[in-house]
């Protein structure tokens, strides 16, 4: 069906033709609608499954449907990156010595990358549509529950850890997302395929997976290195293992990430800048100067957690790799963040559990 709002016909084909041009490896549409799925959200905050982050408590109005963020809304244009490279996956690497860092966080910070590419569809679309359009375009910080409208827009559905799973290329994906005033005609939503499957919850080191689908944040090794701004609490710290930086054992192990055509992508943007290929050993990141993480953390998503973050994860993953002589390293260093009260705390912890 063709969207007639403003001057010129758009169709779905069109619209999808142009957001490939544009890099985007899959664009599906869902309609602005009240999705039973988003109703969840309430539940999920009363919880207390947030945590810290209570810009979710701030926006929940607004989260729970487009509409509150564009009143016009009558559509998603649900889109995907594919970031994926070729390196082993996280639950390759048997040695404790090296640093976990989440593989999306590896190459340029997504944020700037696809924040761009959906400006210049925004800019598409009002000069193709012409006047009348409405348009807001999000890269993952949008007060928008992005998953459902992107299972409703048929690009994947949400699996039991929680990400979004596409059968043909799998889960290593960068969602983003258009909300306008549209009529264009919606995609099917995609299917559930977990099945019976619970490799992600099974392999979940903390047990955040609290059900299929519901993730309990505040044991999330992902919050815990990268969200959480105080200290990690001392129970969680065995758990954090080798983790510098977020965690992606429950997509390692899901059989939709270790099929032939999982998706691996050719944009070197995406690729692990030299600091974070190997892995890198956490003991060589943790001698690095202050002014040498900032440098490695610039334009990259890391710059989340900043150096101080990292330093408390690093300390905690070194305290957990069970290399002795590293305790020695780290009650030498001087730099400013080490000598920072919340990561001399954690230094404290690694270094007593190093020397037993
Ligand atoms: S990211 Fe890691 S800690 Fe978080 S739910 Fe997945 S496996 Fe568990
Ligand atoms: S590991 Fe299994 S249950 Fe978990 S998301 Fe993948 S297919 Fe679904």
């Amino acid at each position: 069906m063709d969207a007639t709002y403003g001057v010129r016909a758009l169709t779905s084909a069109e619209l999808k033709e142009q957001a490939a041009l544009l890099g985007f490896d899959l664009c599906g549409i869902a309609p602005a609608a009240d999705h039973a799925e988003l109703r969840f959200l309430e539940e999920w905050l009363a919880r207390g499954y947030a945590g810290e982050m209570h810009y979710l408590h701030r926006s929940a109005e607004r989260r729970r449907d487009v509409r509150a963020v564009l009143p016009s809304a009558q559509c998603v244009i649900a889109l995907a990156t594919i970031y994926n490279s070729d390196r082993p996956y996280s639950t390759d690497n048997v040695d404790p010595t090296r640093a976990a860092i989440a593989r999306y966080a590896w190459g340029t910070d997504y944020h700037t990358v696809i924040q761009e590419r959906l400006d210049r569809l925004l800019a598409w679309l009002h000069e193709r549509v012409g006047g009348g359009f409405e348009g807001r375009a999000y890269v993952d910080t949008g007060p928008v529950q992005e998953r459902v409208y992107a299972q409703h827009a048929g690009i994947g559905w949400v699996g039991k850890n929680t990400c979004l799973i596409n059968a043909d290329i799998g889960s290593w994906i960068f969602l983003s997302e258009i909300i306008c005033n549209l009529p264009l005609q919606p995609d099917p939503p995609a299917l559930d395929q977990c099945g019976a499957c619970t490799l992600c919850l099974d392999s979940c080191p903390t047990g955040a997976l609290v059900e299929p689908r519901v993730l309990d944040s505040t044991k999330c090794l992902s919050y815990l290195t990268i969200e959480l701004k105080g200290a990690i609490p001392v129970e969680q710290r065995d758990a954090v293992g080798e983790h510098a930086y977020g965690c992606d054992i429950c997509q390692d192990v899901c059989p939709w990430n270790l099929t032939r055509s999982t998706a691996v992508s050719s944009e070197p943007t995406w690729s692990p800048r030299a600091g974070f290929d190997g892995p890198p050993a956490l003991l060589e990141l943790w001698l690095k100067k202050d002014d040498e993480l900032k440098a490695l953390l610039k334009g990259s998503a890391m710059r989340r957690a900043g150096v101080r973050r990292l330093r408390r994860n690093l300390a905690v993953a070194i305290g957990n790799s069970g290399h002795a002589e590293a305790a020695e390293a780290l009650a030498t260093s001087a730099e400013p963040t080490v000598c920072d009260p919340l990561v001399s705390e954690h230094v404290e912890w690694a270094m007593e559990k190093l020397r037993g």
